[in-house]
């Protein structure tokens, strides 16, 4: 049987592992943290293009993503479809909502927008909350014979020789994996908060004071932080009341009920990294999505298969 080893097991080291199952492959996952450890396991989730590029290949893998989670989509399994209003202005880039489908999207009303907020659209988006999804997703891969090892990889020698065909999904791991300049951790501190009445929302406008609320099936994110560079791992206090500030700005009065704070880096580069590496060609990139990881991996995932099945890779 055809064989890859996948390193990392967050969003995108799963999807990657699942969808080359699906195309005949015998898949090995290593990775240094299982996936309730990773990045992806302490966010929103929700689906929307934040901080990624290169828009043209992130549309097209969001769009892939949205289709793959209308599939798969059950009771029990973590996802579901909520209703999302998302800031928008003349400088904004909003090729997005043209990858959702027909009736999905429109033009908010002025009396649905949160304070603050001129114009915005709301859509219908797939929300996939990871404790939920993530052990849904690992026993999915356990299921189609999958493998699972605990290991940190300190190379790109190493990684080259772990497998005939090796899949880089480290996230900002693969910094110091491939030495790579281009990647740097966005830091997001965010507040897992009691459920807020209200519709979920994103206002990204203002690089330096993110605002936005996901409601969940049991709590709530109320974010957030998306400072450049910053590898601060403790909760601010001052992040924290920023945060509870621009909710009030929002024209939430109430202070909401603050369960847990958490901090979590963004892998964040130029661009995705997604390619054959130069100089150990069995080694495949798929890092650097940015603060969009769960819009895109599944989309990422399906290419990728194509291009280890195309490229006559699965022999
Ligand atoms: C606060 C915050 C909010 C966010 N909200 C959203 C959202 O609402 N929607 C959305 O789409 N995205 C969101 N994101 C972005 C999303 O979380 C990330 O893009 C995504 O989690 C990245 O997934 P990943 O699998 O690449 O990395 P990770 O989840 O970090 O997983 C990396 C894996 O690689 C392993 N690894 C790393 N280095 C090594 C090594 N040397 N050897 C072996 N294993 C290694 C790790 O142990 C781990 O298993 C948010 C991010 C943050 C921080």
């Amino acid at each position: 049987m055809k064989k890859v080893t996948v390193v990392g097991s967050g969003i995108v080291g799963l999807t990657s592992a699942i969808l080359l199952q699906e195309a005949g492959f015998q898949v090995k996952i290593i990775a240094r943290e299982k996936f309730d450890k990773t990045v992806s396991s302490k966010v929103g989730a929700i689906w929307f293009p934040f901080e990624i590029l290169p828009k043209e290949k992130t549309n097209a893998w969001a769009r892939m993503a949205y289709e793959r989670y209308e599939s798969e989509h059950t009771e029990n399994n973590g996802l579901s479809f909520i209703p999302f209003i998302t800031a928008y202005n003349a400088e904004s880039n909003t090729d997005w909502t043209s990858q959702l489908p027909q009736g999905r999207v429109r033009e908010a009303f002025s009396n649905e927008l949160p304070d603050g907020m001129e114009k915005a659209f709301i859509s219908i988006v797939p929300l996939a909350e990871p404790l939920k999804y993530l052990p849904n997703l690992f026993q999915q891969f356990l299921d189609n014979g999958g493998s699972f090892y605990q290991q940190e990889i300190i190379s790109l020698s190493e990684t080259s020789k772990l497998d005939k065909y090796v899949i880089n999904c480290t996230g900002l791991g693969a910094k110091k994996l491939c030495q790579d300049n281009a990647l740097h951790p966005m830091r997001g501190q965010i507040l897992r908060c009691a459920s807020l009445p209200l519709i979920s929302f994103a206002n990204t406008l203002n690089k330096g004071a993110l605002s936005y609320v996901i409601q969940r099936s049991e709590d709530c994110i109320v974010g957030g932080t998306d400072y450049e560079n910053d590898w601060n791992e403790e909760i601010d206090p001052k992040d924290t009341a920023l945060i509870l500030e621009r909710l009030k700005l929002a024209g939430v009065k109430d202070k909401p009920e603050i369960l847990e704070e958490i901090v979590g880096f963004r892998p964040r580069r130029n661009e995705v990294r997604f390619e054959f590496d130069p100089f150990y060609p069995n080694v495949f990139h798929n890092y650097g999505h940015g603060g969009a990881g769960f819009t895109v991996a599944w989309g990422c995932a399906i290419e990728l298969a194509d291009i280890m099945n195309q490229k006559g890779l699965s022999k």
